[in-house]
């Protein structure tokens, strides 16, 4: 078994198994509370974007990721 520690919440995932109640974006391990979180504050941070992209949902992921890791 593998010990994952959220790199948002800072908490241990019990049972880690990728994909199932964690996830790897880059080299950040997200639980999936954090990665709703994330996912609903770059839909936020989209709609404020008139520039909508896949690309631009990918830079805005990102850089809210980084900002939540803080
Ligand atoms: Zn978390």
């Amino acid at each position: 078994m593998i010990s994952i520690v959220c790199d948002v919440c800072k908490k241990a995932v019990p049972n880690a198994m990728p994909g199932r109640n964690f996830i790897y974006v880059t080299d950040k391990a997200i639980c999936k509370s954090c990665e709703a979180e994330l996912e609903e504050k770059t839909r936020a941070a989209l709609t404020k974007d008139p520039q909508y992209s896949l690309a631009g949902f990918q830079s805005h992921y990102l850089g809210i990721l980084r900002k939540m890791c803080g």
